[in-house]
Formats: structure tokens, sequence, C-alpha cells
């Protein structure tokens, strides 16, 4: 049987991903060195891709990394002398504090419960604040962030850097990069690809940031330090060996979301929205069942959480009998909840076919 991963990630495949797999074995992009000219161009055509896909303005350094995980230690690592501040709401937001935490940073941290929001008008970032750092997809909870409220604060606090974690959320999420420092996905959830490889857009007062830091004799990192990154990424290369299939594959997807007549990214935004509606509608109204964020205005669009009374084990075990797999809650969640991920690789078809299956 046929399964459709309905899982935050790794997740069901962006379906023109099977056909470019098999393109990169036919021109042996799997045995190539990486320093060739023709890996250079793949390189090239990705960040090429990524910045026409989602309008990143061209003074922005982007940078490849190994993870999204990795991409929060470089972050604090290269924006960081001192002190950071924490939206936590979930694992994965208290995972970016604790890496500040861990490579001896002093990191504050405004801490809500899981399926709660903050109140951006209430909130006080102490002076030193060097690095505002904030998970916009909370992957653990299916709390979503508006991008406007992230703005709001960067404009009350012009002076400080704004990192931005968009993993569960790109390329769905549209973002003014303008307003933001230091945006990170990895390509395992919302683009639908293999794991393996992230990505670091990072603006030019952070780049000078990280330089600064390292005139201070702090360290930055070693080979994944911004200036290293970049002294490579001017030559379309990375320092270490890289995902190379993960690189031509991210390339090719974001093409086929560019498109050819008019922007398909435009297309997928909306469809994911209807989608999100579906879901969302459907579990309003199924008895049995809640929906965890109690305020709609921070409701993810592509993570969904839901509260199964009695327990989500069975419906899990049930829904996977059909081929459909979701997840479960994350952490003291996991027996109670299911999460749904709503990608671009999922059709309208599919969702329904969910919904119809619980
Ligand atoms: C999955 C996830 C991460 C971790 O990304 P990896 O690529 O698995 O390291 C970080 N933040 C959020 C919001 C996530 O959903």
């Amino acid at each position: 049987m046929q399964k459709i991963y309905f899982t935050p990630g790794p997740t069901q495949l962006y379906p023109t991903v099977k056909a470019h797999i098999k393109n990169a074995l036919d021109q042996d992009i799997l045995s190539i060195s990486h320093r060739s000219e023709k890996a250079q161009k793949i390189y090239a055509e990705t960040v090429s891709n990524l910045k026409k896909l989602l309008e990143i303005p061209p003074q922005y350094k982007i940078f490849l990394l190994s993870s999204g995980t990795e991409a929060m230690e470089r972050v604090i690592q290269n924006c960081v002398a001192k002190y950071s501040f924490h939206f936590v709401n979930g694992a994965f937001s208290k995972r970016f504090y604790k890496t500040s935490q861990e490579l001896g940073k002093n990191a504050r941290i405004l801490e809500v419960k899981g399926g709660e929001n903050f109140i951006f008008d209430k909130v006080k970032i102490p002076k030193e604040t060097e690095l505002i750092c904030i998970t916009q997809n909370e992957t653990s909870s299916g709390v979503s962030i508006p991008p406007k409220l992230i703005y709001q604060l960067k404009e009350k606090y012009p002076k400080k850097l704004v990192a931005v974690d968009t993993v569960s959320s790109s390329p769905y999420i549209d973002l003014d990069f303008r307003k933001l420092d230091c945006v990170f996905f990895s390509v395992q959830k919302g683009f639908g690809l293999p794991a393996g490889l992230a990505v670091l857009i990072v603006s030019p007062r952070a780049f000078q940031k990280s330089k600064t830091i390292s005139k201070k004799g702090i360290s930055v990192g070693s080979y994944h330090s911004f200036a290293s990154l970049d002294e490579y990424g001017v030559k379309n290369q990375t320092p270490e060996t890289p995902n190379v299939l993960g690189i031509y594959l991210l390339g090719k997807v974001c093409r086929d979301m560019i498109g050819s007549t008019r922007h398909r990214l435009a297309e997928i935004r909306e469809d994911t929205e209807e989608k999100a509606k579906m879901i969302y509608d459907f579990f309003e109204k199924k008895k049995g069942y809640r929906i965890f964020v109690a305020n709609k205005l921070f409701r993810s669009n592509t993570v969904i959480v839901i509260e199964v009374d009695g327990g989500s084990k069975k419906l899990i075990e049930k829904l996977k009998t059909k081929g459909l797999i979701v997840s479960s809650g994350y952490g003291q969640y996991k027996e109670s909840q299911i999460r749904i991920a709503n990608f671009p690789a999922h059709t309208k078809g599919q969702v329904l076919q969910l919904l119809c299956s619980i």
C-alpha cells in the first residue's frame, strides 16, 4: 500500500522529487567532486533559485548547513557575544535557548506554556540583548507567530538582531527578509525533501556582527563560521564535502515551486491555507477532538495539533492501517495529541482522504 506521510518531517516527498533523484543518479551527481565545475554550477543554481523563490534581497547571504539544529548553533555563535533573548513556547524554541546556554552565552528566556501565545505588546527586552530568537512555527505545539508581530518587535528594538526559525513553515510563510537578520529552515519539512540539508539566510548586519565578535577574540566557530561559509560561498562551494544530492534536489524543487507561468508559490500558499481551513473546520465540529491552540490568530497552517479524548494512540494505529501516517504529540503530549503536517507536498485530495478516515 502506498503510504501518505502527514508527519511534520521527514514527511511526504514533494511529488517531483522521485524524478529528480533519478536524474541526479543518471548525471553522476553522487560521484562528482564537490570542487568540480559541475558541483559549483549546482550550488549556484540552488542559491539563485532560493533567492528567486523566497524573494531574498541580493545583499543577504545564503549559507548551506546540515540541519536546522545546526543553524541554531551557527546563529548564536556568530551573532551573540554575550546576551541573547528567547521566546520559548515548546521544544524547538527551548532547544534554541539551550544552545545559547551551552555555548556559554547569557541567554534570557520568556516562556509560555505549550499551545499559548506571547503578548507581544507587553514584552520588555533587556537593553544589552544582542539577538532576539523566535521560533516562528513551533512544531511541538502548533503555535505560529504572525510575521507582522515579529516586524513590530524589530521596529521597537531596531538595534537588536532578530533570528527566526521557520523550519516547519518555509516555504509557506511569506517573509519580508529586510526586517529580519537570520532566517533558517531545513529541507525535510515544508520542502518535502530528504533530510540532511538546511538553509541559513543572513542579513548584512548579522554578517558584520560575526566579524565584530571575531575581532574581540570570541570564537564564532570553525569551518562553519559565517566568514568561512562566505569565503567558500562566493566560489559556489562549502568548506566541507556537502550534501551535493540534497543541494541539487533543493534547487530543482525551488524551480518547480517558482513555476513557469506565474509564481507557483503563490498558489501553494493559497492551497496551504485552504487545506488548513479544511482540517481546522473538521476538528472544530468533530466530537471527541479539540484544537490545541485556542487563539485562532496563532494557529499554524502547516503543523496542526489536535487533542484526542481518551488518547491518540488508537487513532494513530487506525490511520496507519489505511496507509495514513500522522505524528503523535510531542514530549509530554505524546499520548494525548496528534500532529498533522500540511505541507506543499500534501494535496487537497489527500487531506480529504485523511479527514474521511478519522
Ligand atoms: C524540525 C525542527 C528543527 C530541527 O531541525 P533539524 O533539521 O531536524 O535539525 C528546528 N526547529 C523547528 C521549528 C523544527 O520543526
